[in-house]
């Protein structure tokens, strides 16, 4: 309808200056009148319609689900998946429990870039959990002699629970330090370019798995901008860069003035940029709506039942459980920004976003 209007508006106007006659340069500057007239209109109805369809979508939004865009989001850190269970070790049969657990209490994976960019494109009623990997051990994804992948491995669980469960994605980031991540030399290549076709992701675990808290300023630049051209090395796609990373122990520099070289740096000539620094531990993330969120420090949570001082992943479930309310609820819009009005205060103010704000 509204293009309707619009084009009679077109014919009205353009039909005046014929009526006119005017001379050749009165004509011409009338023509470009009537050209930037038009543009405006149909920018100003370009905008209305994207206001009206956002707020025809907010009348979708199911505020009976309770949908909470300033809660918490647990990103989980992984690292081994081995036979026997121990601190940094988780069997297949507790990934898979951990799978399970929080399918049944209605978390689904997002990548971390989804995550630090503020894509959340969860399913209405859900909670978008973020699932990691340090180190690129062998056991996180091991190809067997007919080339098939181990079921008991990271990605092998991944994959397998994916096909049982098709609403919960295999999405997880793989930090990697070091040469041949994964352990099989030779398969590099082939390991990175499955992950990122089904949807993973490959980080940054520094080249050595260093200490920042006494490296020098080259040091860390080389640390960083030196594993980052490693793994790039493997990617065919050359939009696809090394932007995330993983901070080994969780340390960084005691020299405060090294602190931006984290975020950004060069080695050999070569600059490198990461979009997301992941911590150790031990709480749950921020919304990346809210205004406490920090992408340059996100903390993670331990995936394991053993040594975990009750801040481990079961401790945080069954503390979502009793307090849902400080829990990210999606309401299903990527483009809407949900919240209740009494958690209005978290959201950043320059969220460029459309929000719905709802009584609760
Ligand atoms: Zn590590």
């Amino acid at each position: 309808m509204k293009n309707i209007i619009i084009l009679m508006l077109i014919v009205i106007i353009s039909t005046g200056c014929n009526q006119i006659e005017p001379t050749e340069n009165e004509g011409e500057e009338q023509k470009n009148q009537s050209v930037s007239d038009s543009t405006q209109i149909e920018e100003k109805a370009k905008k209305e319609n994207i206001k009206s369809e956002a707020t025809d979508l907010k009348d979708e939004i199911d505020i009976s689900l309770k949908p909470n865009e300033t809660g918490k989001v647990m990103v989980l850190m992984y690292h081994n998946i081995g036979q026997e269970e121990a601190e940094w070790v988780r069997t297949p049969e507790n990934f898979k429990k951990d799978l399970l657990t929080l399918y049944e209490k209605g978390y689904r994976p997002i990548s971390l870039r989804d995550y630090v960019t503020g894509n959340i494109t969860t399913d209405e009623g859900y909670t978008p959990v973020v699932i990691t990997f340090d180190d690129g051990n062998k056991n996180n994804f091991e190809y067997l002699e007919d080339n098939t992948i181990d079921k008991d491995s990271a990605v092998g669980v991944l994959m397998d629970f994916n096909k049982e469960y098709p609403d919960f994605s295999s999405t997880a980031t793989f930090f990697l330090n070091g040469d041949v991540p994964f352990g099989q030399e030779g398969q590099e290549a082939d390991k990175i370019k499955f992950l990122l076709e089904n949807g993973m992701d490959v980080g940054n675990h520094t080249r050595t798995h260093a200490n920042f808290t006494e490296i020098s300023k080259e040091g860390l630049q080389e640390e960083i901008g030196a594993q980052a051209q490693y793994l790039e090395e493997f990617i065919e796609d050359d939009s696809y860069s090394i932007d995330t990373i993983a901070l080994p122990f969780g340390s960084r520099p005691n020299d405060d003035s090294l602190t931006s070289f984290l975020k950004e740096g060069t080695y050999n000539d070569i600059a490198y940029k990461n979009i997301a620094i992941l911590n150790v531990g031990w709480d749950p993330g921020d919304s990346p709506y809210n205004n406490s969120f920090d992408f340059e420090s996100i903390p993670r949570i331990r995936a394991s039942e053993m040594k975990v001082d009750d801040v481990g992943i079961y401790n945080y479930i069954e503390y979502f459980d009793n307090n849902p309310e400080e829990r990210f609820i999606s309401d299903g819009y990527p483009e809407i920004i949900t919240v209740p009005k009494n958690k209005v205060d978290l959201l950043e103010k320059d969220l460029n976003k459309e929000k719905y704000i709802y009584e609760n």
